[in-house]
């Protein structure tokens, strides 16, 4: 089916490249009968702006144009690739942006800020940080506090939920797996897999529907970084069922089609185990791509591990969309003391 999609801003640099990991493949894969890897370089959606989020503010900021908004407020973690995105973006499009900001476990923030946090406040960012406990539980209230502030000072915000993940949101990776999937068919072949990191869901629910709506047999599994399977079948099902009601679309997502592994979240959000920053080193030195230890250096250990205990003999060709990440590196630099010249 052909595919109409809302109004776009348009910000990333599109399609981005799908590349064999011909090494990956040969050393973590061949041995156990699995599949070709390939990976699909979201990671190079821009350079300072760069990951999955660009795809879905593509359409958001249309979104807040359309609705004469000039400022964005969202939300995350203290090194959200989403929030750092999303201040970049708003400098590049003319608003302002306003990110409300959930301080680590740990407690106070560090005077220097670095990785995403650094570039917030470099692109203007107005930055708000609480304390975990206030985050958790006042987030709603958080963001109708800041929006009528600006409705008062004569201003309009958007507000964009966790990881720009919601109905609206969702349009980046529907457009994303008609892009994935026409990359594929030029190099030869349908993917029998597609594998992301799911923080929000959002790029997991867009890459779901995206493939049902064209039609393909690809299955679409998503690595928890966070939270249960449960939870994100469920959040999934709510954006798609949030789409359709926004969209008036009719299609009929099937739910069963939401697969999800939570085995490899390590000892949660953010906190990284030693095999994630081997995994990081090692991907980085056999093939020159650098994952970050948050997001796509656990599900790609997790797809590693899962190839080597045969969850994936039955497929010929595996696509692990890279979804940015690197800033996230930086903050975490003494976890990988250890890590590089083992391998
Ligand atoms: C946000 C993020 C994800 C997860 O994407 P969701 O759509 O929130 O599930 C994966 N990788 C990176 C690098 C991210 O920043």
């Amino acid at each position: 089916m052909s595919i109409h999609y809302p109004a776009r801003e348009r910000l990333a640099n599109l399609p981005t490249p799908l590349q064999p990991l011909h090494k990956i493949t040969e050393r973590f894969s061949r041995p156990y009968g699995g599949p070709n890897i390939w990976v699909k370089r979201d990671d190079l959606t821009e350079s300072a702006m760069s990951g999955n989020k660009l795809r879905k503010l593509e359409f958001i900021i249309a979104e807040a144009k359309a609705q004469g908004c000039n400022t964005l407020i969202t939300c995350g973690g203290e090194q959200s690739n989403h929030c750092r995105a999303t201040a970049l973006a708003a400098a590049r499009t003319g608003l302002k942006s306003h990110l409300i900001l959930r301080q680590n476990a740990g407690g106070a923030t560090s005077d220097t800020p670095d990785g995403n946090l650094l570039v917030d406040y470099l692109a203007g960012a107005k930055v708000s940080l609480y304390p975990l406990k206030e985050y958790v539980n006042q987030l709603p209230q958080l963001f109708g506090e800041w929006a009528s502030y600006y409705l008062k000072r004569g201003d309009r915000a958007l507000c964009i939920p966790t990881g720009g993940s919601d109905g609206l949101g969702i349009w980046g990776y529907i457009l994303g797996a008609e892009e994935l999937l026409a990359d594929c068919r030029d190099n030869g072949f349908e993917p029998d897999r597609l594998i992301c990191a799911s923080g929000s869901g959002g790029t997991q629910a867009g890459l779901t529907l995206g493939c049902q709506m064209l039609g393909a047999q690809t299955r679409v599994t998503g690595y928890a970084v966070c939270d249960s399977e449960d939870y994100f079948v469920s959040k999934i099902r709510d954006d798609i069922r949030l789409w359709a009601e926004a969209y008036s679309q009719v299609f009929p997502f099937d739910a069963e089609q939401i697969h999800v592994s939570d085995k490899y979240i390590g000892p949660g959000y953010g906190v990284a185990g030693e095999e994630i920053f081997q995994t990081i080193s090692l991907v980085a030195q056999l093939e020159g791509i650098l994952l970050d230890p948050v997001y796509t250096g656990k599900a790609f250990y997790g797809l590693l591990k899962d190839i080597e205990q045969g969850l994936y003999a039955d497929c010929r060709h595996v696509v692990f969309v890279h979804t940015g990440g690197h800033f996230g590196v930086f903050p975490q630099r003494t976890g990988f003391s250890a890590a590089w010249g083992q391998q």
